[in-house]
């Protein structure tokens, strides 16, 4: 295979900015890819948020000044090398040290800036990728301003983009006057539809459109993303993507998910030997202040937002608790979740702990010392928790969704095949029946313990599914 030049763009890359999945996502899958002898590289905004220890780490690069209609703004570019790959940071204080990430009344500038910024700064680096990689609706302007002006210059010319939709519900979506008044490209765009969605600029779409190829995360949301249910009102523009738009799961990297080293969690192990799962869940019980009794476990480290099944739980917890069970919840979102979670903790305290926050360090010692990993989810596009569980022998409990559909099997008693416990449809009393379905193979100590070691040597590294990605560049390479 031909060594390729590829630039990955994203909005957050872990470590060093995370709020969800597309973070996991681009700071360990340009890993996978770079192992296999190519140059990639990635770039980010430099948030505000970016912890000093990597700001000591960055080094100065370069810096210019782009044309946004009739704006005109500074952008620096810092690097750091991070195993082994190039991570560039777009830097303009003005546009990224603001209290959150995608909340700023401003944030069609803040991405609109950042997509021209990343284009400008490739000559200027004289790094001239094969294929630009672009995430989710903050890079849409990317493949806009490619099709419109840059794809005519002969730096740019060959360049081909692949889009990826995390997750299609967060589109960017904002007044028609920005085609002029920060765009500033073609009206072509507008009138023919590429950019225009109920009469809005939609990032999300243009990046859906303009791109050389679409993916999603996982075949089962590739697939249900093209029907009108899933498809939060851009199924046509999938549809007409035909075989341009390709499911590709998410991996997740092995290096940070891995039991045998994890230093956030309470003691190591592995499937061999699980005593240090027991102790994770003992000290995770103790920390929690919940008693030290054998019962099953149950974890969630979520956003807390309406796609993730919060009101299942909230309607199914009165009865889950009348059982046998623990309860450990670490999630942040919409106050009204919080406040529900609030009470039942209130109600239920030598049974359910609710954590509000995000921390990282607690969510692997959740992952490591849970029996049961629940995620009753809405849609999910694929979904990193069930993996994540899956490496540290904690069970998954899912709805049959996107991504989870396409990762966790219902596990039979008798034949012993299947991962996890499943429910189809959205419903109490579905999620209910499948908890309890989990607590009564729970007692039955050996297949409980041969299905932990079971999950634990599945392998969702991206080992799989960076070659998916290798061929799509090639196929486009050749086209
Ligand atoms: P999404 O991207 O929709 O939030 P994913 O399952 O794809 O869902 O990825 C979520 C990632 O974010 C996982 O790595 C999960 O552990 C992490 N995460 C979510 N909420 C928190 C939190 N409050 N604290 C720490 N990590 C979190």
């Amino acid at each position: 295979m031909k060594r390729l030049r590829v630039l990955f763009v994203a909005s957050e890359v872990a470590p060093f900015v995370k709020t969800g999945g597309l973070a996991d996502v681009a700071g360990s899958l340009p890993t996978a890819i770079k192992k296999g002898g190519h140059d990639i590289r990635v770039v980010m905004p430099q948030y505000g948020q970016l912890e000093e220890d990597y700001l000591q780490q960055l080094e100065h690069v370069l810096n210019f000044r782009i044309q946004l209609a009739w704006r005109n703004e500074y952008v620096g570019i810092n690097t750091l090398e991070h195993n082994g790959v190039q991570i560039y940071f777009v830097d303009n204080q003005n546009f990224f040290h603001r209290p959150t990430l995608y909340e700023s009344e401003d944030r069609h500038v803040q991405f609109a800036y950042f997509c021209r910024g990343v284009l400008e700064m490739l000559p200027r680096l004289d790094f001239q990728p094969h294929i630009i990689h672009c995430n989710d609706w903050h890079t849409g302007p990317l493949p806009l301003f490619l099709s419109d002006t840059y794809c005519h210059r002969d730096f740019y010319q060959s360049m081909k983009t692949v889009f990826t939709i995390h997750n299609l519900l967060y589109q960017g979506q904002f007044g028609s006057e920005l085609v002029d008044d920060l765009l500033g490209v073609h009206h072509r765009f507008w009138e023919e539809g590429y950019i225009r969605h109920d009469n809005l600029v939609n990032y999300m779409k243009m990046g859906i459109l303009l791109s050389h190829r679409v993916t999603t995360v996982s075949k089962g949301y590739a697939q249900e993303i093209r029907e009108p249910f899933f498809g939060a009102g851009l199924d046509y523009a999938l549809r007409m993507k035909g075989e341009a738009l390709r499911g590709i799961i998410n991996g997740i990297s092995y290096q940070e998910f891995d039991p045998r080293t994890d230093k956030r969690i309470y003691a190591n192990y592995d499937e061999e030997n699980l005593q240090g799962k027991k102790e994770n869940k003992r000290k995770l019980q103790q920390a929690m202040g919940l008693p030290q009794e054998d019962v099953p476990l149950v974890g969630m480290v979520t956003r807390l937002v309406d796609e993730k099944g919060l009101d299942l739980i909230a309607y199914s917890m009165e009865e889950m608790m009348q059982d046998e069970i623990q309860f450990v919840l670490l999630g942040s979102g919409l106050p009204h979740y919080e406040e529900m979670l609030k009470r039942i903790e209130a109600h239920y305290r030598q049974k359910a702990t609710i954590q509000i926050g995000y921390d990282e360090d607690l969510a692997h010692r959740i992952y490591a010392g849970s029996d049961l990993f629940l995620m009753p989810s809405r849609f999910e596009p694929c979904g990193l928790s069930q993996l994540i569980s899956f490496r540290y022998g904690t069970i998954p409990v899912v709805r049959q969704v996107g991504g989870l559909k396409d990762t966790v099997f219902p596990f039979d008693a008798q034949t012993q095949s299947g991962n996890g416990f499943t429910f189809e449809s959205y419903r109490p009393a579905e999620l209910l029946k499948a908890i309890r379905q989990a607590q009564e193979i729970y007692q039955k100590r050996d297949i409980w313990q041969q299905l932990v070691q079971k999950v634990m040597q599945l392998d969702y590294s991206w080992e799989r599914s960076k070659d998916e990605y290798l061929h799509l560049y090639q196929e486009l390479l050749e086209e």
